[in-house]
Protein backbone atom coordinates (compact mmCIF):
# COMPACT_ATOMS: atom_id res chain seq x y z
CA UNK A 1 0.00 0.00 0.00
CA UNK A 2 1.52 2.97 -1.03
CA UNK A 3 -0.88 5.98 0.19
CA UNK A 4 -0.09 9.78 -1.19
CA UNK A 5 -0.61 12.79 0.83
CA UNK A 6 -2.44 14.13 -2.27
CA UNK A 7 -3.98 11.22 -4.44
CA UNK A 8 -3.63 13.20 -7.94
CA UNK A 9 -2.89 9.27 -10.01
CA UNK A 10 -6.00 8.30 -8.91
CA UNK A 11 -8.31 11.41 -9.95
CA UNK A 12 -6.61 11.75 -13.22
CA UNK A 13 -7.73 8.33 -13.74
CA UNK A 14 -10.89 8.88 -12.63
CA UNK A 15 -11.59 11.52 -15.00
CA UNK A 16 -9.15 10.39 -18.01
CA UNK A 17 -11.43 10.23 -20.87
CA UNK A 18 -12.44 13.48 -20.48
CA UNK A 19 -9.38 15.05 -19.66
CA UNK A 20 -7.62 13.56 -22.51
CA UNK A 21 -10.05 14.60 -25.04
CA UNK A 22 -9.89 18.46 -23.52
CA UNK A 23 -6.06 18.16 -23.96
CA UNK A 24 -6.85 17.11 -27.66
CA UNK A 25 -8.90 19.66 -28.79
CA UNK A 26 -6.65 22.63 -27.00
CA UNK A 27 -4.28 20.81 -29.17
CA UNK A 28 -6.44 20.74 -31.96
CA UNK A 29 -7.82 23.95 -31.59
CA UNK A 30 -4.42 25.29 -31.18
CA UNK A 31 -5.76 28.45 -29.07
CA UNK A 32 -2.65 28.16 -26.00
CA UNK A 33 -3.49 31.87 -25.30
CA UNK A 34 -6.85 33.34 -24.12
CA UNK A 35 -9.03 30.40 -26.41
CA UNK A 36 -12.41 29.18 -25.62
CA UNK A 37 -12.01 27.21 -22.77
CA UNK A 38 -10.22 30.00 -21.02
CA UNK A 39 -13.89 31.54 -20.85
CA UNK A 40 -15.90 28.83 -20.41
CA UNK A 41 -13.97 28.18 -17.66
CA UNK A 42 -14.32 32.23 -16.10
CA UNK A 43 -18.19 31.87 -16.70
CA UNK A 44 -18.23 27.82 -15.16
CA UNK A 45 -16.55 29.50 -12.24
CA UNK A 46 -18.92 32.29 -11.93
CA UNK A 47 -21.70 30.34 -11.68
CA UNK A 48 -20.18 28.09 -9.37
CA UNK A 49 -19.81 30.65 -6.74
CA UNK A 50 -22.53 32.65 -8.02
CA UNK A 51 -20.47 35.81 -8.65
CA UNK A 52 -20.38 38.62 -11.24
CA UNK A 53 -16.60 38.89 -12.27
CA UNK A 54 -13.76 35.61 -12.28
CA UNK A 55 -10.69 36.26 -14.22
CA UNK A 56 -8.43 33.95 -14.54
CA UNK A 57 -4.54 34.20 -14.03
CA UNK A 58 -1.12 32.46 -14.04
CA UNK A 59 -1.00 31.24 -9.99
CA UNK A 60 -2.93 31.95 -6.56
CA UNK A 61 0.34 34.40 -6.22
CA UNK A 62 -0.86 36.30 -9.30
CA UNK A 63 -4.36 36.41 -8.20
CA UNK A 64 -2.93 38.04 -4.78
CA UNK A 65 -0.38 40.59 -6.86
CA UNK A 66 -3.65 41.33 -9.41
CA UNK A 67 -5.51 42.22 -6.18
CA UNK A 68 -3.27 44.62 -4.67
CA UNK A 69 -1.79 46.55 -7.83
CA UNK A 70 -5.51 46.57 -8.51
CA UNK A 71 -6.73 48.65 -5.43
CA UNK A 72 -3.07 50.97 -6.54
CA UNK A 73 -1.28 49.36 -3.48
CA UNK A 74 1.23 51.96 -2.71
CA UNK A 75 4.38 52.37 -0.55
CA UNK A 76 4.02 52.67 2.87
CA UNK A 77 0.91 51.22 2.48
CA UNK A 78 -0.12 48.59 5.05
CA UNK A 79 -1.90 45.20 4.50
CA UNK A 80 -2.86 43.14 7.22
CA UNK A 81 -2.41 39.23 7.36
CA UNK A 82 -2.35 36.21 9.22
CA UNK A 83 1.47 34.88 10.70
CA UNK A 84 0.34 31.40 10.05
CA UNK A 85 -0.14 31.22 5.80
CA UNK A 86 1.71 29.73 2.72
CA UNK A 87 4.16 32.76 2.27
CA UNK A 88 2.38 34.03 -0.81
CA UNK A 89 -0.26 35.73 0.85
CA UNK A 90 2.49 38.40 2.74
CA UNK A 91 5.35 38.54 0.25
CA UNK A 92 3.17 40.11 -2.52
CA UNK A 93 2.75 42.71 -0.02
CA UNK A 94 6.47 43.32 0.53
CA UNK A 95 7.12 42.87 -3.28
CA UNK A 96 5.20 45.92 -3.78
CA UNK A 97 6.90 48.17 -1.18
CA UNK A 98 3.90 47.79 1.30
CA UNK A 99 4.29 46.69 4.59
CA UNK A 100 2.53 43.37 5.79
CA UNK A 101 1.02 44.03 9.32
CA UNK A 102 0.06 40.47 10.91
CA UNK A 103 -2.37 39.78 13.79
CA UNK A 104 -2.97 36.71 15.59
CA UNK A 105 -4.61 34.00 14.88
CA UNK A 106 -7.64 32.07 16.96
CA UNK A 107 -6.55 29.12 18.70
CA UNK A 108 -8.81 26.49 17.21
CA UNK A 109 -9.71 28.09 13.89
CA UNK A 110 -5.89 28.71 13.41
CA UNK A 111 -7.82 31.73 10.91
CA UNK A 112 -6.72 35.38 11.82
CA UNK A 113 -8.55 37.31 14.90
CA UNK A 114 -10.74 39.85 13.67
CA UNK A 115 -10.31 41.26 17.75
CA UNK A 116 -6.54 41.07 16.56
CA UNK A 117 -6.95 43.00 13.21
CA UNK A 118 -8.77 45.88 14.91
CA UNK A 119 -5.65 46.19 17.70
CA UNK A 120 -3.49 46.80 13.89
CA UNK A 121 -5.84 48.99 12.08
CA UNK A 122 -4.56 52.53 11.67
CA UNK A 123 -4.93 55.66 9.26
CA UNK A 124 -2.22 53.71 6.53
CA UNK A 125 -4.32 50.36 6.32
CA UNK A 126 -4.96 49.75 3.08
CA UNK A 127 -6.03 46.22 2.90
CA UNK A 128 -6.87 42.84 4.89
CA UNK A 129 -5.91 40.14 3.55
CA UNK A 130 -7.64 36.74 5.95
CA UNK A 131 -6.67 33.33 4.79
CA UNK A 132 -9.62 30.64 4.80
CA UNK A 133 -7.19 28.57 6.12
CA UNK A 134 -7.02 24.23 5.13
CA UNK A 135 -10.57 25.53 3.61
CA UNK A 136 -12.42 27.17 6.09
CA UNK A 137 -13.21 30.68 5.76
CA UNK A 138 -12.67 33.21 8.44
CA UNK A 139 -14.86 35.42 10.36
CA UNK A 140 -15.49 37.50 7.01
CA UNK A 141 -18.64 38.96 8.40
CA UNK A 142 -16.19 40.56 11.26
CA UNK A 143 -13.63 41.94 9.39
CA UNK A 144 -15.85 43.24 6.54
CA UNK A 145 -17.54 45.03 9.30
CA UNK A 146 -14.41 46.29 10.67
CA UNK A 147 -13.06 47.73 6.97
CA UNK A 148 -16.41 49.20 6.69
CA UNK A 149 -16.07 50.86 10.07
CA UNK A 150 -12.65 51.90 9.65
CA UNK A 151 -12.99 53.55 5.93
CA UNK A 152 -15.76 55.90 7.02
CA UNK A 153 -13.84 56.54 10.29
CA UNK A 154 -10.41 57.68 7.95
CA UNK A 155 -12.24 58.42 4.60
CA UNK A 156 -10.31 55.62 2.52
CA UNK A 157 -11.74 52.45 1.58
CA UNK A 158 -10.03 49.46 3.31
CA UNK A 159 -10.07 46.17 1.08
CA UNK A 160 -11.11 42.88 2.33
CA UNK A 161 -8.91 40.24 0.09
CA UNK A 162 -10.31 36.54 0.79
CA UNK A 163 -7.26 34.67 0.39
CA UNK A 164 -8.93 31.63 -0.88
CA UNK A 165 -6.52 29.54 -1.99
CA UNK A 166 -7.50 26.40 0.18
CA UNK A 167 -11.65 26.76 0.07
CA UNK A 168 -12.90 26.54 -2.93
CA UNK A 169 -16.03 25.13 -2.41
CA UNK A 170 -16.53 25.55 1.64
CA UNK A 171 -19.52 27.49 2.40
CA UNK A 172 -19.95 30.32 5.17
CA UNK A 173 -23.32 31.55 5.85
CA UNK A 174 -24.91 29.91 2.99
CA UNK A 175 -22.71 31.52 0.64
CA UNK A 176 -19.09 30.28 -1.25
CA UNK A 177 -15.88 31.39 -0.31
CA UNK A 178 -14.36 33.36 -3.08
CA UNK A 179 -17.86 35.55 -2.82
CA UNK A 180 -17.62 36.63 0.36
CA UNK A 181 -15.91 40.08 0.02
CA UNK A 182 -14.53 42.75 -2.11
CA UNK A 183 -11.94 40.40 -3.85
CA UNK A 184 -10.64 37.20 -3.48
CA UNK A 185 -8.09 35.17 -5.15
CA UNK A 186 -7.96 31.48 -5.84
CA UNK A 187 -5.25 29.07 -6.62
CA UNK A 188 -5.48 26.12 -8.88
CA UNK A 189 -2.05 24.89 -7.85
CA UNK A 190 -2.51 20.84 -8.53
CA UNK A 191 -2.85 20.13 -4.54
CA UNK A 192 -5.69 22.70 -3.91
CA UNK A 193 -9.22 21.72 -3.65
CA UNK A 194 -9.46 22.10 -7.34
CA UNK A 195 -6.33 21.75 -9.27
CA UNK A 196 -4.99 21.79 -12.70
CA UNK A 197 -1.92 20.18 -14.22
CA UNK A 198 0.37 22.86 -13.58
CA UNK A 199 0.12 26.50 -11.86
CA UNK A 200 -3.37 28.19 -12.15
CA UNK A 201 -5.11 30.89 -10.15
CA UNK A 202 -8.49 32.94 -10.63
CA UNK A 203 -9.07 36.23 -8.94
CA UNK A 204 -13.20 37.24 -7.93
CA UNK A 205 -14.16 41.00 -8.32
CA UNK A 206 -17.18 42.78 -7.02
CA UNK A 207 -16.95 45.81 -8.41
CA UNK A 208 -17.09 46.57 -12.25
CA UNK A 209 -14.33 48.82 -12.51
CA UNK A 210 -11.84 46.99 -10.52
CA UNK A 211 -12.82 44.51 -13.03
CA UNK A 212 -12.10 46.22 -15.96
CA UNK A 213 -9.11 46.96 -14.94
CA UNK A 214 -7.60 43.70 -13.55
CA UNK A 215 -8.46 42.24 -16.83
CA UNK A 216 -6.33 44.45 -18.21
CA UNK A 217 -3.69 44.30 -15.97
CA UNK A 218 -3.41 40.76 -16.48
CA UNK A 219 -2.45 41.06 -20.18
CA UNK A 220 0.07 44.47 -19.43
CA UNK A 221 -2.17 46.85 -18.74
CA UNK A 222 -3.93 46.99 -22.13
CA UNK A 223 -7.32 47.96 -23.05
CA UNK A 224 -7.18 47.42 -26.66
CA UNK A 225 -4.57 45.22 -28.77
CA UNK A 226 -1.46 46.94 -28.21
CA UNK A 227 -2.81 50.13 -26.27
CA UNK A 228 -1.34 50.43 -22.64
CA UNK A 229 -3.79 51.88 -19.81
CA UNK A 230 -1.48 50.90 -16.77
CA UNK A 231 1.87 49.27 -15.97
CA UNK A 232 0.51 45.43 -15.78
CA UNK A 233 2.08 42.39 -16.94
CA UNK A 234 1.66 38.56 -18.10
CA UNK A 235 -0.02 36.12 -15.77
CA UNK A 236 -2.64 34.28 -18.01
CA UNK A 237 -4.02 31.33 -17.38
CA UNK A 238 -2.89 28.61 -19.83
CA UNK A 239 -5.84 27.69 -22.28
CA UNK A 240 -4.74 23.86 -21.29
CA UNK A 241 -4.96 24.30 -17.96
CA UNK A 242 -8.39 26.06 -18.13
CA UNK A 243 -9.54 22.68 -20.31
CA UNK A 244 -8.01 20.24 -17.39
CA UNK A 245 -10.27 22.89 -14.78
CA UNK A 246 -13.74 22.36 -17.03
CA UNK A 247 -13.25 19.02 -16.37
CA UNK A 248 -12.57 18.85 -13.17
CA UNK A 249 -14.87 21.59 -11.87
CA UNK A 250 -17.77 19.54 -12.71
CA UNK A 251 -17.01 17.06 -10.02
CA UNK A 252 -15.35 19.82 -7.72
CA UNK A 253 -18.80 19.38 -5.53
CA UNK A 254 -18.81 15.65 -5.43
CA UNK A 255 -15.28 15.57 -4.71
CA UNK A 256 -15.95 17.97 -1.35
CA UNK A 257 -18.27 16.05 -0.07
CA UNK A 258 -15.92 12.20 0.01
CA UNK A 259 -13.30 14.25 1.78
CA UNK A 260 -15.64 16.30 3.86
CA UNK A 261 -16.87 12.48 4.82
CA UNK A 262 -13.14 11.26 4.99
CA UNK A 263 -12.60 13.82 7.62
CA UNK A 264 -15.66 13.32 9.68
CA UNK A 265 -14.71 9.73 9.63
CA UNK A 266 -10.99 10.85 10.71
CA UNK A 267 -12.39 13.36 13.67
CA UNK A 268 -14.63 10.39 14.49
CA UNK A 269 -12.01 8.07 15.48
CA UNK A 270 -9.31 10.90 16.88
CA UNK A 271 -11.69 12.98 19.42
CA UNK A 272 -11.16 10.14 22.36
CA UNK A 273 -7.63 10.93 22.01
CA UNK A 274 -6.92 13.41 24.72
CA UNK A 275 -3.46 14.18 23.51
CA UNK A 276 -4.56 15.33 20.13
CA UNK A 277 -6.82 18.06 18.77
CA UNK A 278 -9.06 17.70 16.23
CA UNK A 279 -10.09 20.36 13.31
CA UNK A 280 -12.75 22.65 14.55
CA UNK A 281 -15.21 24.05 12.36
CA UNK A 282 -17.56 26.91 13.32
CA UNK A 283 -21.17 25.72 12.90
CA UNK A 284 -22.08 28.48 10.44
CA UNK A 285 -19.40 27.44 7.77
CA UNK A 286 -17.73 24.32 6.83
CA UNK A 287 -14.28 23.64 5.44
CA UNK A 288 -13.25 21.46 2.21
CA UNK A 289 -9.71 20.23 4.11
CA UNK A 290 -7.39 21.47 1.62
CA UNK A 291 -5.40 19.96 4.77
CA UNK A 292 -6.53 17.67 7.31
CA UNK A 293 -4.48 19.04 10.07
CA UNK A 294 -4.43 17.74 13.69
CA UNK A 295 -2.35 19.33 16.64
CA UNK A 296 -0.54 17.55 19.39
CA UNK A 297 2.69 18.10 21.52
CA UNK A 298 3.84 14.99 20.16
CA UNK A 299 4.02 15.79 16.65
CA UNK A 300 7.12 14.45 15.98
CA UNK A 301 6.74 10.78 17.65
CA UNK A 302 3.48 10.60 15.48
CA UNK A 303 4.91 11.69 12.19
CA UNK A 304 8.07 9.07 12.97
CA UNK A 305 6.00 6.62 13.25
CA UNK A 306 3.64 7.21 10.15
CA UNK A 307 6.35 7.27 7.81
CA UNK A 308 8.30 4.07 9.57
CA UNK A 309 4.10 2.66 8.01
CA UNK A 310 4.41 4.52 4.48
CA UNK A 311 2.28 6.99 5.82
CA UNK A 312 3.41 10.61 4.74
CA UNK A 313 2.55 13.35 6.23
CA UNK A 314 3.49 17.44 5.78
CA UNK A 315 3.68 20.22 8.41
CA UNK A 316 1.15 22.96 6.97
CA UNK A 317 3.05 25.45 8.39
CA UNK A 318 6.01 24.74 10.57
CA UNK A 319 7.48 28.66 10.84
CA UNK A 320 5.20 31.54 11.20
CA UNK A 321 5.85 34.25 8.62
CA UNK A 322 6.79 36.74 11.18
CA UNK A 323 10.46 34.91 12.04
CA UNK A 324 10.94 33.64 8.60
CA UNK A 325 14.54 35.27 7.24
CA UNK A 326 12.61 37.28 4.28
CA UNK A 327 10.60 38.86 6.99
CA UNK A 328 12.85 39.64 9.92
CA UNK A 329 13.17 43.48 8.45
CA UNK A 330 9.77 44.32 10.19
CA UNK A 331 11.86 43.58 13.49
CA UNK A 332 9.47 40.60 14.80
CA UNK A 333 11.28 38.41 17.34
CA UNK A 334 9.17 35.25 19.17
CA UNK A 335 6.55 36.11 21.26
CA UNK A 336 5.62 38.65 18.87
CA UNK A 337 2.27 36.01 17.77
CA UNK A 338 2.31 33.45 20.09
CA UNK A 339 -0.59 31.21 19.11
CA UNK A 340 0.65 31.15 15.48
CA UNK A 341 4.13 30.22 17.15
CA UNK A 342 2.77 27.68 19.26
CA UNK A 343 0.41 26.08 16.62
CA UNK A 344 3.60 25.74 14.37
CA UNK A 345 5.03 23.81 16.50
CA UNK A 346 2.05 21.48 17.06
CA UNK A 347 0.58 21.35 13.70
CA UNK A 348 0.87 18.51 11.05
CA UNK A 349 -1.44 17.34 8.10
CA UNK A 350 -2.75 13.99 7.11
CA UNK A 351 -3.30 12.03 3.87
CA UNK A 352 -6.88 13.76 2.33
CA UNK A 353 -8.02 13.35 -0.80
CA UNK A 354 -11.39 12.41 -2.40
CA UNK A 355 -9.72 9.78 -3.59
CA UNK A 356 -8.39 8.15 -0.18
CA UNK A 357 -9.48 4.64 0.31
CA UNK A 358 -11.50 3.29 3.07
CA UNK A 359 -8.84 0.69 3.87
CA UNK A 360 -6.14 3.82 3.50
CA UNK A 361 -8.01 5.27 6.08
CA UNK A 362 -8.76 2.81 8.68
CA UNK A 363 -4.90 2.01 8.41
CA UNK A 364 -3.64 5.76 9.30
CA UNK A 365 -6.20 5.75 11.67
CA UNK A 366 -5.26 2.43 13.56
CA UNK A 367 -1.30 3.91 13.29
CA UNK A 368 -2.04 7.40 14.70
CA UNK A 369 -4.31 5.97 17.55
CA UNK A 370 -0.96 3.31 18.13
CA UNK A 371 1.36 5.96 18.89
CA UNK A 372 -1.55 7.24 21.93
CA UNK A 373 -2.21 4.31 23.07
CA UNK A 374 1.02 3.21 24.07
CA UNK A 375 1.83 6.81 25.28
CA UNK A 376 -1.36 6.30 27.79
CA UNK A 377 0.39 3.70 29.40
CA UNK A 378 4.04 5.57 29.66
CA UNK A 379 2.65 8.52 30.89
C1 LIG B 1 -1.27 27.88 -2.44
C2 LIG B 1 -1.48 29.15 -1.74
C3 LIG B 1 -1.18 30.39 -2.33
C4 LIG B 1 -0.43 30.53 -3.63
O1 LIG B 1 -0.98 29.87 -4.69
P1 LIG B 1 -0.03 29.47 -5.94
O2 LIG B 1 -1.02 29.04 -6.96
O3 LIG B 1 0.86 28.37 -5.48
O4 LIG B 1 0.71 30.67 -6.34
C5 LIG B 1 -1.49 31.54 -1.64
N1 LIG B 1 -2.06 31.49 -0.42
C6 LIG B 1 -2.36 30.33 0.18
C7 LIG B 1 -3.01 30.36 1.51
C8 LIG B 1 -2.06 29.12 -0.44
O5 LIG B 1 -2.34 27.97 0.17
Amino acid sequence: MKIQLHDLKNQYLAYKNEIDTAIQEVLNSSQFIMGEAIYHFERMLGAYLNCKHVISCGSGTDALLLALLGIDIQRNDEVITTPFTFVATAEIISLLGAKPVFADIEPYTYNIDAREIEKKITAKTRAIIPVSLYGQPADIDEINELAQYYSEKYGRKIYVIEDAAQSLGAEYKGKKSGNLCDIAALSFFPTKPLGCYGDGGAIVVQDDNLFQKIKSLRVHGQTERYYHKYIGFNCRLDTLQAAILNVKLKYLAKEVTDRQNIAAFYSENFQSIKQIAIPYIKNDRNSVYAQYSLRTPFRQEVIEDLKNNNIPTAIHYPRPLHLQECFLYLGHTKGDFPIAEKISNEIFSLPMSAFLKKNEQLFIIEKVMHVFEEKEVTI
